[in-house]
């Protein structure tokens, strides 16, 4: 009979190796005890996708990428008793082992037994996802408010990497933040900054579309690197002092030393972005050692930072239109091939349903 035969599939976006990503059929995971399984609504494509896909960074060949996911349950294994059925979550994809050092600390991104859905463990870019148990009991899948439809709430992740950053920086109201690239991430940056308050926000940005998106999304200072001293309109900004914090967004080496310049004394300069593997770049250290300037990066962000982004991003003005390409799973490669030619801002696989 052929329905005895026929096995459940579903359409997969599957990485093999750099430069290639293919849709494939994969057998529909069932959940065991502890799982539960997610019918997929909106998975967008982070930087670090793109940094695998150009083999800067590892993934495991195989694995289904996608790791800024909304979706809504579908499946229940057995024992998982705080969830049901049709609710909408998203998920903090760091699977922490919860006893490490870093763990105990609340610092799960910090894990030094970690894994990573969408890298080592099956994500988001597929019809369906199964949440490990590990996620589940660890409480790293969140509840989206009512209000934030499921493909803003895609979001969720990215958006707290940068609530990780702003913290990481101190941001408060007030606070003087020189935000170096207007990428996605450098704009969710303006946006969450602006959100905390912090002001003056200067941006430097060499693509002259993303200098007006910035603009528009509340960067009070907005720099061309091309034409503009941008150290001195840094300063020029902030009383002369150079700004509080500095988040470097684009993972360019050029930027690294030249970001030095933008900070006061004290301030702190986080290197949000992920460098190409095993490139050096040479800085300046007495701008470090007299500046008494703190030099960090940040990645991902804790499960405090999560809960903290899903309340906040109801309410974050134009973080709807963070997303400018979306795909269908079919076409799920084409969304790498936008982030590649930096067409567009964000790019989201979405999955049909009726959910908001
Ligand atoms: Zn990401
Ligand atoms: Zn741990």
């Amino acid at each position: 009979m052929a329905t005895s035969k026929t096995k459940a599939t579903m359409r997969a976006t599957v990485f093999h190796a750099p430069g290639k990503v293919a849709v494939e059929d994969r057998p529909l995971p069932q959940p065991a005890a502890g799982e539960l399984r997610l019918r997929m609504r909106a998975a967008s494509l982070c930087a670090s996708d793109v940094r695998v896909y150009r083999g800067e960074k590892y993934a495991r060949p195989g694995v289904i990428p996608g790791h800024e996911i909304a979706g809504v349950i579908d499946a229940l294994g057995a024992g998982v008793a705080s969830y049901a059925e049709g609710d909408r979550v998203v998920i903090c994809p760091v699977i922490a082992c919860g006893h490490c050092r870093f763990c105990q600390v609340g610092r799960r991104n910090r894990c030094v037994n970690r894994r990573t859905l969408g890298y080592d463990v099956d994500g988001g870019f597929a019809d369906h996802l199964l949440v490990p148990a590990e996620l589940v009991a660890l409480g790293h899948v969140l509840r989206v408010p009512d209000e934030l439809p499921l493909d803003v709430a895609a979001l969720t992740e990215p958006s707290a990497c940068v609530i990780a950053s702003l913290d990481l920086c101190a941001v408060a109201p007030g606070s003087s933040l020189a935000i170096v690239g207007a990428g996605p991430m450098g704009l969710l940056h303006v946006l969450l900054a602006r959100a905390a308050g912090a002001g003056p926000i200067i941006v430097s940005e060499p693509v002259a579309e993303r200098r007006a998106i910035a603009r528009r999304w509340g960067a009070d200072v907005v720099l061309d690197p091309a034409t503009d001293n941008v150290p001195a309109r840094v300063k020029a900004a902030t009383g002369g002092y150079g700004a509080d914090a500095v988040v470097l967004t684009a993972g360019v080496l050029a930027l690294v030393a030249p970001a030095l310049e933008l900070v006061r004394p004290q301030g702190i300069v986080n290197m949000f972005a992920g460098f190409p593997r095993g490139e050096l770049v040479p800085f300046d250290p007495n701008l470090v050692h007299y500046g008494e300037v703190i030099l960090s990066g940040s990645q991902n962000a804790t499960s405090d930072q999560y809960r903290r982004t899903l309340a906040l991003l109801p309410v974050v003005p134009h973080i709807d239109e963070v997303v400018t390409n979306r795909y269908d799973i079919e076409h799920a490669p084409e969304a790498y091939a936008s982030r590649l030619a930096m067409d567009g801002l964000k790019s989201l696989v979405e999955f049909p349903g009726p959910e908001r």
